[in-house]
């Protein structure tokens, strides 16, 4: 697709912009709270955002700029604070929110004091969508009080988006942002809501383009668009030179990428694993006789995540404060979660609706977030062997009584990488292949 033929001129400011497309590789949540019935909803779930279009009369889901400003600009300020830029980043304390105005941060993307110089337009989907098929509805469970609750979600589906710079963007700038996109790719950063459910993986595809005027007699007769040459590993090792020396490893929260400055297996790590299915697999859904991701059938990276849960949970205890620091709280205010799970997508179509047939090998992606190495090893031990990862009634295929056969699953390293300074992508497969 050439992307610069979805650029809307007429709306066009600055003279550099970048074009992205979005592409979505689970479920998309850019939601309105839960309880709020709107006209457009096509359940009392929690509906997604749809916006209307009155060409045709009908709504599409679309993902506001500011939701994409926010994400870019927390995966922005961390690459940059991680290389040892100065990054003021207050932006995710909601008692302060104060910020300076002067950080590689605030030129960017703005702050109280200064303007921002970009336009982060909002992302609409690319092929003609239609609401009901690009829409679904999703239950979640919510360990808490034990109730799933509906959600609707966007499937997988194709987005563009624009960024306007409103005056040249500096080298480093430049570079960070890209990086920036690139960490979407590496599934170290997600987009819009229930990201610890598993939702809003993505992967980005992006291109700098700088459009110069053409005068004849002081007078602006047109322009030409240049496509600026974006080679990530060029502006990586830029980024290693331009690298200041200073380093912050702070391990109480995730404004920088932890053990950033060596190989070891502590650090933000992913995994992209292969979950093979050793029996049939069947999760009853709300309405579905099995959840699916736009009609296939997949393994919620929620229920992957919850089995891993309540693993820990029998070995460090319930109240174990260990589990709310490595899973997250579930509690309104509380922290959020060092591991998230995407959904487990099958490798190859499967032709089945209501369930997973044994055999079937699925892949997904598990970030360790900023963890240690003694956690890391003692959360992939729980996935050795062949494991049932669902509740005993789901693994009785909905009933009650009679023996557990189905969802019985087993996992393997397909890929690992961590973040460090000098390989964004260092290779630890072998070594995570190793601990499980
Ligand atoms: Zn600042």
């Amino acid at each position: 697709m050439n992307l610069t033929e979805t650029i809307d001129y007429s709306t066009f400011k600055g003279q550099y912009f970048i074009i992205g497309e979005i592409i979505l590789e689970g479920p998309l949540r850019i939601g309105r709270s839960r309880n709020e019935v709107v006209e457009y909803s096509i359940s009392a779930a929690a509906p997604v955002l749809l916006d209307y279009n009155s060409q045709d009369g009908s709504y599409y889901p679309f993902i506001p700029g500011s939701s994409l400003k926010g994400v870019f600009r927390a995966t922005f300020e961390r690459i940059a604070k991680t290389f040892g830029f100065f990054v003021c980043q207050m932006i995710d304390d909601r008692k302060e929110k104060k910020t300076c105005g002067k950080c590689l941060g605030c030129r960017l993307f703005g702050s109280e004091t200064s303007q921002s110089n970009i336009i982060v337009r909002s992302a609409y989907p690319v092929e003609e969508a239609e609401k009901y098929s690009m829409v679904s509805e999703r239950p979640h469970f919510n360990s808490d009080d034990k109730r799933f609750y509906p959600e609707e979600i966007i499937n997988p589906s194709k987005f563009v988006f624009q960024i306007d710079f409103q005056t040249k963007p500096n080298k480093e700038e430049l570079a960070l942002i890209l990086l920036t996109f690139n960490e979407f790719n590496l599934k170290r950063a997600f987009i819009g809501g229930g990201v610890s459910r598993g939702n809003g993986a993505v992967r980005i595809n992006t291109e700098v383009y700088k459009r110069e005027l053409e005068y004849e007699e002081n007078e602006v007769i047109g322009y030409e668009i240049y496509e600026i040459e974006t080679d990530l590993k060029k502006i990586h090792s830029y980024l290693v030179e331009k690298k200041t020396g200073r380093y912050f490893d702070e391990w109480k929260d995730f404004r920088v990428y932890h053990r950033a400055t060596d190989d070891s297996l502590n650090g933000c790590i992913v995994a992209e694993m292969n979950i093979k299915t050793e029996s049939k697999f069947t999760l009853k859904g709300r309405e579905e006789e099995s959840v699916t991701l736009g009609g296939e059938p997949v393994i919620p990276g929620s229920v992957i995540k919850g089995f891993l849960r309540n693993k820990m949970k029998k070995i460090k205890g319930k109240r174990s404060d260990w589990i709310e620091k490595i899973f997250g709280s579930i509690k309104q205010s509380g922290g959020r979660s060092k591991i998230i799970v995407t959904d487990a997508i099958p490798k190859t179509k499967v032709n089945e609706t209501k369930y997973i047939p044994k055999g079937t090998v699925l892949k997904t992606f598990i970030l360790f977030d900023n963890i240690v190495e003694e956690d890391l090893q003692t959360i992939l031990e729980q996935l050795q062997g062949i494991k049932m990862i669902t509740g005993a009634t789901s693994a009785r295929g909905g009933v009650v009584r009679g023996p557990i056969i189905n969802n019985k699953v087993s996992f393997a390293i397909e890929k690992a990488w961590k973040f460090t300074i000098k390989d964004l992508e260092k290779d630890i497969t072998f070594e995570l292949d190793q601990m499980l």
